[in-house]
């Protein structure tokens, strides 16, 4: 039964959109997906339109991503016990480090890309029991990191300082 008067549409339309959420996003990724070219476009225009709100979208949604991630990150370290397994280190959060305990941290980054999904990557593998991860406070986590680059590193390669060496694989 359509509504002559546009304010009652509107309201319909309004609840209709809220108790269908899920249908109407499925329909919309559908739409997407099938019209990827002239959606593209389309979105592209908008943007060149409305230059300023799609900024402050973006930054809202960094923000939104950003507050996420931590989340995450919280989360892990949680799971794996709040403090340094070296040395026991746990006064505050922001120094403690989510460490690959086989030093191959940089295939998953290489993998997965961007840190998002590594965080995502590494709670679903915790929570599934993985011993691939352990707690480092800042200090241990670049000791170890050191020290794994010294059994890398045969000196000397070019005649310059070890710490040199350090800063270039780093
Ligand atoms: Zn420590």
């Amino acid at each position: 039964m359509p509504y002559k008067d546009i304010e009652k549409r509107r309201e319909h339309q309004r609840i209709y959109a809220k108790q269908h959420k899920d249908k109407i996003t499925k329909y919309q990724k559908r739409y997407r997906i099938k019209h990827r070219q002239a959606f593209n476009e389309y979105m592209k225009r908008w943007r060149n339109k409305h230059k300023e709100l799609y900024t402050s979208y973006l930054l809202k949604n960094k923000e939104a991503k950003r507050r996420k991630r931590l989340a995450i990150r919280l989360e892990i370290i949680s799971l794996l016990g709040e403090k340094c397994v070296k040395c026991g280190y746990e006064k505050n959060i922001r120094a403690l480090q989510i460490d690959h305990v086989n030093n191959d941290g940089y295939i998953e980054r290489r993998k997965l890309k961007n840190s998002d999904r590594l965080y995502k990557h590494i709670l679903k593998q915790v929570k599934n029991g993985s011993k691939n991860y352990q707690v480092l406070c800042a200090n241990c986590n670049i000791i170890k990191k050191y020290k794994c680059l010294d059994t890398i590193i045969e000196f000397p390669l070019f005649n310059i300082k070890k710490e040199w060496y350090y800063f270039i694989l780093s």
